[in-house]
């Protein structure tokens, strides 16, 4: 059987100890070569110092007392002061080398006054190794949120057990057992402990920073991985995973999920005239202020491409979304940055909002569309400007939980085609809306959600007679072709209608259509194209007009 007893031979202990310094040493200069500003050369040097001072003092025999005690202890402070010089430049701190340097020569002068009393030489220096340990200690303590991963704990466990067994030695040193502390003849269970604890610690020393330094490089992967290398916004790689799996958490736990999509404005131009240099310089001051408009933990800002940005607000309804869409456009305007190709003189962006209703979309794609039909609309209203998506409109909810929550379309001067029958048919499909979305949100009965579906549908259909025979009258080339898009969507506007009347189709979806294809894709999108056929109009919108949101909440 074997037996294990404290009472090993110390200086096979420390032959052995001294071997493993040695490999440790050499592995950490190794590592160091490749990552040098981790401090890893101090860190290795220090090593190599601890080890020189055991092996001097293995060799106490024939070097004397005197000496092995001076040449250790300073080789062994000079270690740990190069520890402490690796940890600061770990953390790129400016080391404290005053503080870091001076126990040895606190070691140095213990062994200026000449005198043989070797308990308080004992006690003394003891008490400065521990010091030691408390100020490396003390820095990793400080610096604990720094230090990605576990490494840090390897150490500061190898740190506190040396200051322990440090304390002890000095303690035990004053009681009297100093003599036994400095003999390597016979087997002392102190002198057993005391270099069965330096092998400890310097294995959890030696992993624990080789972890450290580790764990900072996955780190700095994992930011690369999922960082845009320019703007230093989360990647297109690393939005595709935050939307998908926001969208699964919203869905299931039946929240909100809203959707802003951002695009400089004229950024080509800029990139023309500027150079692609100041362009990128500019990407970045752009990509700043979004990233310091969006605070809230869970949102996410991501560059989406080019100059196409994206965030991602989880929990967050349209109007909320609009707010901080509002702050993000300002904050870019504020920046004021030079742009001589932009009507405003300087760098500006537009934005499309869309949020997660309920039930609204059926898929994040549909969410992203409607975000970018968004600001398709924030384009052609002018830029510089916030868009909501229609589609963020609530569907057919159940009576009372409606309140407060009622979207209505607002008429803004931005929409006038210039012709004045036009126009007033365009704001009267709106009234027709908002009376539609109304009664759908008070769970009117279906008689009267039917009668209004068919007075929206008859005001289309006299709408669209009555605009194609304008177009026809100004010789618009394209009256044809619009005419066209006419008869497809009344075409689907009765199939569903048909279903509505028939049960097989909620109102809420019924009003989506109507809301979303008729009045927003096409009365505020497609109808533009004609607008400069009729004289007076495709003008830009006045100032009066912002925001050019068709969409309040009331
Ligand atoms: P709009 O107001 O309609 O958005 O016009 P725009 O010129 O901004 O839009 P467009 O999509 O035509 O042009 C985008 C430009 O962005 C084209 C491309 O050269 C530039 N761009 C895309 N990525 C980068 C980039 O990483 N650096 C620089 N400097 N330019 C980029
Ligand atoms: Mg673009
Ligand atoms: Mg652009």
């Amino acid at each position: 059987m074997i037996s294990i007893s404290l009472a090993a031979q110390t200086p096979t202990l420390l032959l052995v100890i001294i071997l493993v310094g040695c490999v440790l040493s050499v592995s950490v200069a190794a590592v160091a070569r490749r990552s040098q500003r981790d401090g890893m050369v101090y860190w290795a040097v220090g090593l190599a110092m601890h080890t020189a001072s055991l092996l001097v003092f293995s060799q106490i025999s024939w070097i004397g007392e005197v000496s092995t005690l001076f040449y250790a202890n300073v080789l062994r402070a000079c270690a740990w002061a190069a520890f402490a010089e690796g940890l600061s430049e770990f953390y790129r701190r400016r080391p404290a080398r005053t503080l870091i340097w001076s126990p040895v020569a606190a070691i140095l002068l213990t062994f200026a006054f000449p005198g043989e009393n070797l308990t308080l030489r004992i006690v003394v220096i003891s008490l400065v190794f521990a010091a030691q340990d408390v100020l490396a200690l003390w820095l990793m303590w400080q610096e604990r949120d720094r230090a990605p991963g576990r490494g840090k704990y390897f150490l500061m466990t190898g740190l506190l057990i040396a200051m322990t067994i440090l304390l002890l030695r000095a303690m035990q040193a004053a009681r009297g057992a100093s003599a036994a502390m400095v003999t390597l003849t016979g087997s002392s269970p102190i002198q057993t402990i005391s270099v069965l604890a330096v092998l400890v610690v310097m294995m959890l020393l030696s992993i624990g920073f080789l972890l450290m330094s580790k764990d900072r490089a996955d780190e700095l992967n994992r930011i690369l991985a999922t960082r845009d290398e320019l703007t230093g916004l989360a990647n297109r790689r690393c939005l595709n995973d935050a939307l998908a799996s926001e969208w699964i958490r919203a869905r299931r736990s039946d929240q909100s999920l809203a959707l802003v999509m951002i695009d400089i404005d004229q950024f080509k131009r800029y990139n023309d005239h500027y150079g692609h240099q100041a362009g990128d310089e500019c990407l970045k001051r752009v990509a700043q202020a979004i990233h310091s408009s969006v605070g809230r933990a869970g949102d996410l800002a991501a560059r989406y491409g080019g100059e196409e940005f994206l965030l991602i607000l989880p929990d967050t309804d349209a109007a909320a979304a609009e707010r901080l869409a509002e702050t993000v456009r300002k904050s870019v305007e504020a920046l004021d940055l030079p742009h001589l190709h932009a009507p405003s003189g300087r760098v500006t962006i537009s934005i499309g909002v869309a949020a997660l209703g309920s039930g609204f979309h059926e898929s994040v794609d549909s969410l992203l569309g409607a975000a970018d039909e968004a600001l398709y609309r924030a384009k052609h209203g002018g830029r510089n400007q916030v868009q909501v998506a229609l589609a963020s409109l609530p569907r057919g909810l159940p009576s009372g939980s409606a309140a407060g929550k009622l979207v209505q379309l607002i008429w803004r001067r931005a929409y006038e085609s210039g012709d004045p029958e036009i126009d007033a048919q365009h704001q009267k499909l709106f009234v027709d809306a908002n009376q539609l979305l109304g009664a759908v949100m008070v769970a009117t009965d279906s008689s009267e959600l039917g009668k209004l579906v068919d007075d929206f549908i008859a005001d289309i259909v006299q709408h669209f007679q009555d605009e194609e025979a304008i177009l026809t009258k100004v010789g618009y080339p394209g009256a044809a072709d619009h005419a066209g898009l006419h008869r497809a969507l009344l075409d689907q506007a009765f199939v569903l209608a048909e279903r509505f009347h028939r049960g097989t189709l909620t109102p809420g979806a019924l009003f989506e259509y109507l809301a979303h294809e008729v009045v927003a894709r096409h009365i505020l999108i497609v109808d533009r194209e004609f607008f400069p056929a009729l004289g007076s109009n495709g003008r830009k919108p006045l100032a009066s007009d912002a925001p050019t949101d068709a969409l309040t909440a009331t």
